[in-house]
């Protein structure tokens, strides 16, 4: 049995659609499926609109939360309350189309506990947003230990071992991207060319994006903290020269201003550093649930 996780925030639009392209797939494959919606505390009717479904069709299920938890929550109780023997998860809008899911099938047959899918053109997207994700793939890559692959889309059909393994990682600050390559195993990716959603309108602004970068950069790096630790070997390297050429009197109060800036401004910036990472901690040391279910129609 495959199950296929589908998050949905405020999607009444694209639901539709959704059921109509997976079906097509369904029928193709031949295999038994599992379909499960998580509603992430949408305020349109999504969730009528998923009981309605359930009611029809009864490989529909359905997980309601109580508020809007995120995408990555949403997925993770997906994962969790998911009992196929291959497990995929998808966006609702169509931008994951259904239909690569028998490519992604064969490649698992083949002998890959994971087949994604990766989009080789950024076409339809703001230039400025393909700019900074580029760079942002740059740093990820450079900066921690995992391999994000640029373009590469939560969009992937993985073998029960390995989501079992992704359910071991219980951290509070979920990265997809990151946990997926960090729990290893055979992974190939499809190639593919970016399509546009086909109703409603995107969850993620540009604000919400950068967050997200800083969430895995602070999540799978140390070396924002090792590189403040450096700079601030630098720097006072630097004010041991400057002490010395004082003392042969060389100084002005512009200098000295210019120097206080510095420090101060650098100073802020790495105690900002180090207070994003303790924030995380805290999180963690919280250790509240990721998500609360509402309501849910799962057995
Ligand atoms: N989504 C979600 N919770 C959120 C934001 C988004 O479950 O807080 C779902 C959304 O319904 C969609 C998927 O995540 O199925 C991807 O969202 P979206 O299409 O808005 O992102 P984009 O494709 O623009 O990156
Ligand atoms: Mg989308």
């Amino acid at each position: 049995m495959i199950s296929i996780i589908v998050p949905c925030y405020n999607e009444k639009e694209s639901i539709p659609y959704f059921v109509r392209e997976i079906n097509k797939v369904i029928d193709e494959m031949k295999v038994k499926f599992e379909l499960i919606f998580v509603d992430d505390g949408s305020s349109d009717n999504s969730l009528e609109l998923l009981k309605e479904l359930s009611k029809e069709d009864k490989k529909v299920k359905y997980i309601s939360f109580s508020r809007n938890f995120g995408k990555e929550a949403a997925m993770l109780a997906g994962l969790e309350a998911s009992i196929g023997d291959y497990v995929a998860v998808m966006d609702v809008d169509l931008q994951d189309p259904p239909k690569y899911l028998i490519d992604m099938y064969e490649g698992i047959k083949e002998g890959y506990d994971c087949v994604g899918l990766r989009r080789v053109s950024r076409k339809g997207e703001p230039k400025l947003r393909s700019f900074f994700a580029r760079c942002y793939y740059k740093l990820i890559n450079k900066i921690s230990d995992i391999e994000v692959v640029d373009g590469a889309r939560d969009f992937r059909l993985m073998t029960r071992q390995m989501v079992n393994s992704i359910l071991e990682l219980r951290e509070h600050n979920r990265y997809s991207k990151g946990i997926f390559s960090w729990v290893g195993y055979k992974v190939k990716y499809l190639e593919y060319k970016n399509v546009e959603r086909v109703a409603g309108t995107t969850k993620w602004s540009f604000w919400k994006l950068f967050k997200y970068s800083i969430e895995s950069i602070v999540g799978f790096s140390t070396v924002p903290l090792v590189l403040s630790a450096f700079f601030g070997i630098l720097l006072l390297f630097i004010s041991f020269v400057m002490f010395i050429i004082l003392l042969f009197g060389q100084s002005s109060l512009f200098g000295l201003i210019t120097l206080i800036l510095f420090l101060s401004g650098s100073n802020f910036l790495f105690m900002g550093i180090l207070g994003i990472y303790i924030s995380k901690m805290h999180n963690e040391l919280q250790n509240r649930p990721l998500y609360v279910v509402k309501e849910h129609n799962i057995k």
